[in-house]
Order: C-alpha cells, then sequence, then structure tokens
C-alpha cells in the first residue's frame, strides 16, 4: 500500500484553477521530487496535504486514512510531517531546546502513556541531533548556526514525531550547493534507514536529478509527465513546457 495516496485534486482561487485533477502516490522509502514552472501548483499542493488549505474536491489518504478536510494538528499526528521553506526555528533558543520543544508538543498527546520528563525530551531530542549530525552544535543558539545548519534543525524538528511522510517544500532554497547535496544526502540516508517517504518540491535539478526515484512534473495544476529521473531529463513535453529548451538543463 502507498503512504501516500493523492486523488484527482482540484483547487481553484477564484477563477485561478491551482490544481486541476491532481492524482500521485508516493510509497514508503521512496523519494519523490514535484517540479514544475512558478505557479504551476506545487505549493498549493503542499498546502492541501498539510491541511493548510481543503480542496474543493478530490481526496488524499495517508496510510489509507483519509487526510483532506482534517486539520494541520490532526494530519501531523496522523505521522505526517513538514519542513518550511522559510526556516521557523527560534533563533533565541538553543538548537536542543528548539528540538526539545517538538518533541515535547508531540509527547503531549500521549500524556497518558508517557511521563512529560524534560529529561526524556532531551534525550530524544539529543537523539535527533544526531540523526541529523548537529550533536555539536546542540548547546549553540539557533540565530548563529549557518543556513545549511538551521535547515537540518528543522528537519530534526520535522521528525520529532517520527513521521512516516515527510513534505519538503524548496528545502534547499537560499542553500550554496555542497549544502544543498549535503542535506539531502541525509533525507536519502533517513530514507534508507527508516522507509520514510518524501515528497518535495525543488528547483534546483542537481538535486531533483540526483535524489528522487521519481520525479513528477506539473504544469497549471496537471501532472504532464511522471517517471524516473532519466526518463523526465529526455521528455520531450518536459524539456518544452518546464525547460524551455531544446536540450535537458543542467
Ligand atoms: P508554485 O508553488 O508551483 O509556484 P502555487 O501553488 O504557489 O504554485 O500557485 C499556483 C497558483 O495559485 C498561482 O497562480 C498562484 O497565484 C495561485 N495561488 C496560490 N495560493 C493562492 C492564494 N492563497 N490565494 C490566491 N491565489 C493563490
Ligand atoms: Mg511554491
Amino acid at each position: 500500500m502507498n503512504v501516500l495516496q493523492v486523488a484527482q485534486l482540484h483547487k481553484a482561487f477564484g477563477g485561478n484553477r491551482a490544481l486541476q485533477g491532481l492524482s500521485l502516490s508516493v510509497a514508503a522509502g521512496h523519494m519523490v521530487a514535484v517540479i514544475g514552472p512558478n505557479g504551476s501548483g506545487k505549493s498549493t499542493l503542499f498546502n492541501v496535504l498539510t491541511g493548510q488549505l481543503a480542496p474543493d474536491s478530490g481526496t488524499a489518504h495517508y496510510r489509507g486514512q483519509a487526510i483532506t478536510g482534517r486539520s494541520p494538528q490532526a494530519i501531523w499526528r496522523l505521522g505526517i510531517g513538514r519542513t518550511f521553506q522559510i526556516p521557523e526555528t527560534f533563533a533565541s533558543l538553543t538548537v536542543i531546546e528548539n528540538v526539545q520543544m517538538a518533541v515535547f508538543s508531540h509527547r503531549r498527546w500521549y500524556r497518558n502513556f508517557w511521563r512529560s520528563a524534560p529529561l526524556l525530551e532531551q534525550s530524544e531530542a539529543m537523539a535527533l541531533l544526531a540523526k541529523v549530525g548537529l550533536s555539536d552544535l546542540a548547546h549553540s543558539p539557533c540565530g548563529v548556526l549557518s543556513y545549511g545548519d538551521t535547515k537540518r534543525v528543522e528537519l530534526a524538528i520535522a521528525l520529532a514525531n517520527s513521521p512516516g511522510l515527510l513534505l519538503m517544500d524548496e528545502p534547499t532554497a537560499g542553500m550554496a550547493a555542497h549544502e544543498r547535496q549535503a542535506l539531502m544526502t541525509l533525507v536519502q540516508q533517513l530514507v534508507k534507514d527508516t522507509q520514510l517517504a518524501v515528497l518535495f518540491t525543488e528547483h534546483s535539478m542537481d538535486v531533483v536529478f540526483g535524489f528522487a526515484d521519481t520525479v513528477l512534473v506539473l504544469a497549471r495544476g496537471q501532472c504532464i509527465a511522471e517517471g524516473p529521473p532519466q526518463a523526465i531529463r529526455t521528455d520531450a513535453r518536459v524539456r518544452e513546457v518546464y525547460f524551455g529548451l531544446s536540450s535537458p538543463s543542467s
């Protein structure tokens, strides 16, 4: 069974049809990239999947459970994590405090089962920081981190509820090439280790073609092509609609 199954999503803003019958699926242990020109509906798709926006019609199921129409909190609790395009860490708190807050807000839902002990949260937060390679910076204020390290904190926060699906809208926006590669290598390792499913949007073609198992190309809210990176790179329609080029973009 697919971790995420999206069928026939429609969403219009007035007369502007941002999603027009979009269907897709993501399997466990797979990374699916959604690419497309600006305004093709990528963020609208993510906002529907995180519960920020209700679709006009269509469905999305996470592990067989309907998520359309649920609140962002309810969707997050089901096990869908997300990272934000703009890092939303608190600059004045330390790295570990930021992650502890995320662990705490997850644990709140399990108060009857778990003692809400700060020490427990601290060790769990340290384990998450180790996962993203930030143990050494645990006690630094987030405000002094490099952009790439801030993105790692964001990832640790997204992993606090042990998600089965991670949604990342432009995870490497604003990053230098080596930072992009490092962050995505880390995500890829998590995918391999934990069978996490990942759906992400991305502008950098080195990331899309280097890390996605499947690439899905959107144009005007519809999927115009879907397949492995190599097939997408050479698809004539994709090259015309998306790259606007006669040869593949690098
Ligand atoms: P992308 O992320 O691919 O650049 P978006 O999903 O942000 O595309 O936008 C798709 C279309 O929907 C665009 O035409 C955009 O202007 C419109 N749109 C997105 N969000 C809103 C909104 N909250 N209100 C009105 N129009 C919106
Ligand atoms: Mg967008």
